[in-house]
């Protein structure tokens, strides 16, 4: 079965359920009547560690990433801790792309250091980093790709055969590229994570996350945690992400049009300084993008020309793209980055990454795209001003 066919029918067969319905009913008992003693560990038991619509929504979310196993968590974040306290020990050490979400890069500098976890970070675009940053108690190698905010890129298959070599667990946060442009299984990693309040979901009324993987072993240890920790997704919010998934691949074609379109008007306008879309052209790692991705998604940052106070008159004038932090869903954002979602990055950290103060994110929707530039043009008609 293809993407699509896969997204709208894996887990909803209506054989499976007492009265034929046609989509996949919301089961919200936290426990399970056996009809005898001898029944009591068969079965669905109780709802946190197996409940009948989080499990079918798992079994959506594996086939997305060509997966043997799906898991589904109340957040990104509570997918990337249990991944974490399920493989890691004390004493245990990570190499992480230094470009990482905000959220993740807290929870491995404030939280895990308080368990002897230790990270390095480091720029994942040059593969001789990562060879001169292992060490004898190295395990993980985290990668996210393409980045957040400046959408640099790190090779999944490159890093995926040295880590074999060396035997360390790659772990790919594919949120930003979502599954119908990215498979990182299939490029050689151990575990594709999303966080599927973005894409996944898609229409900003969900905070969930997902583990996907093909290892049996590791499988065991992070559906032992899912239980034991208890950071699950809720049926109801399971039961919301199945409808999301249900579009993801016709939201992804548009998202990308839509992002591609106002990529190159962006790059053609005399106001704006630079581009990050890693489908343009002038992206430094396009080739990569072609390589490793079916498409360049629905996520560009610019620079504006002029400083923080230029991006903010622009950002302020319009009436479409809604001021707010998160990405991915069908209505377009806009941020600075500086002051919203990397505000809590020392001044000193955005200057080494690339971060300008003039830098604003754009999180491209699926509205008509002829609204969305004009309402740019009133942005740059603000700042001209
Ligand atoms: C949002 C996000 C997360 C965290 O997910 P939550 O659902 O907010 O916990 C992790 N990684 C990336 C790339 C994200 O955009």
């Amino acid at each position: 079965m293809k993407f699509t066919t896969k997204s709208i029918h894996v887990g909803e067969n209506p054989k499976d359920v007492e009265y034929g319905d046609a989509i996949y009913p919301i089961h919200l008992s936290t426990t399970f009547a056996k009809q005898s003693l001898d029944e009591v560990e068969e079965g669905y038991v109780y709802s946190r560690s197996g409940n009948p619509t989080r499990n079918s929504l798992e079994k959506k979310l594996a086939t997305l990433e060509n997966a043997k196993y799906g898991l589904a968590f109340s957040s990104g974040l509570a997918a990337e801790t249990t991944v974490i306290l399920s493989l890691l020990k004390q004493g245990e050490h990570i190499i992480a792309f230094d470009d990482l979400y905000g959220g993740t890069r807290r929870l491995f500098s404030k939280v895990l250091n308080h368990f002897g976890i230790e990270v390095s970070y480091v720029d994942f675009r040059e593969i001789e980093n990562i060879k001169k940053a292992i060490k004898s108690n190295t395990k993980m190698i985290w990668i996210e790709t393409p980045t957040n905010p400046l959408l640099k890129l790190a090779d999944i298959k490159e890093i995926s055969i040295l880590s074999k070599e060396k035997n360390l667990i790659v772990v790919v946060d594919n949120t930003f590229a979502s599954p119908y442009f990215q498979n990182p299984l299939d490029l050689g990693a151990d575990i594709v994570l999303h966080s599927i309040t973005k894409y996944i979901n898609g229409h900003s009324d969900v905070v969930g996350g997902a583990v996907m993987l093909n290892s049996d072993l590791l499988y065991e240890k992070i559906k032992f945690h899912q239980n034991s920790i208890g950071a699950i997704l809720s049926p109801f919010n399971s039961w919301l992400v199945m409808r999301g998934i249900k579009t993801l691949s016709i939201r992804m074609e548009r998202h990308a049009k839509n992002a591609s379109i106002i990529a190159e008007y962006l790059e053609n306008h005399p106001y704006v300084e630079k581009v990050y879309y890693p489908g343009l052209e002038s992206h430094p790692q396009h080739m990569l993008a072609k390589k490793q991705m079916r498409g360049f998604g629905g996520m560009l940052s610019f620079e504006i020309k002029g400083d923080l106070e230029s991006a903010k008159k622009f950002v302020e004038k319009l009436t479409i793209f809604s001021l707010a932090e998160s990405l991915g869903g069908v209505e377009s954002l806009i941020e600075i980055p500086s002051l919203m979602t990397h505000s809590a990055v020392s001044v000193e950290e955005r200057k080494k990454t690339g971060i300008k103060d003039s830098l604003i994110r754009v999180s491209v929707g699926i509205e008509e795209v002829e609204d969305l530039i004009e309402d740019f043009e009133k942005g740059f008609k603000a700042v001209k001003e």
